[in-house]
């Protein structure tokens, strides 16, 4: 990964730390079946469509680029970095810098088994540089 701004680690902490905890949620909204580690790309479990056979389920990646990300200079006098802050409801920023959308991707893994529909997902992901690692061709990208 090339050396990221100041700036850019700043957004990536924050894109990581949303997305985390959306992943979190999603297991207490709408929880998997089978909880699996975001390196796996199969998940055996028994299925109940096969009689309980070890079945393979295939778990796919799920990726998802970060919004754009305006960060506010630090050490700003307060009267001027809430006026850049208001400024910066309509997406202008006098004091500060823009990270580019699309400049990370998290990444984490899901499935469903063919046979008995049983959900797979990861309960955490991870960060990367978009520039260095983007979407799997032909993978789930939003
Ligand atoms: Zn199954």
């Amino acid at each position: 990964m090339p050396e990221l701004t100041k700036v850019e680690k700043l957004a990536g902490r924050k894109f990581v730390a949303d997305q985390q905890a959306a992943l979190l949620a999603s297991h207490m909204t709408d929880p998997p079946k089978y909880t699996v580690l975001p390196w796996h790309k199969i998940y055996r479990h028994p299925c109940t469509a096969r009689d309980g056979v070890s079945t393979a389920l295939e778990l796919r990646e799920v990726y998802t680029f970060s919004p754009a990300y305006y960060v506010v200079d630090e050490n700003l006098p307060d009267e001027v970095a809430e006026w850049n802050t208001e400024l910066n409801g309509d997406s202008v920023l006098v004091f500060g810098t823009i990270v580019p959308a699309a400049r990370f991707g998290f990444i984490y893994k899901q499935g469903q088994c063919r046979g008995c529909k049983a959900t797979a997902r990861s309960r955490t992901g991870r960060l990367v540089d978009a520039y260095d690692r983007p979407p799997l061709e032909g993978r789930i990208a939003r």
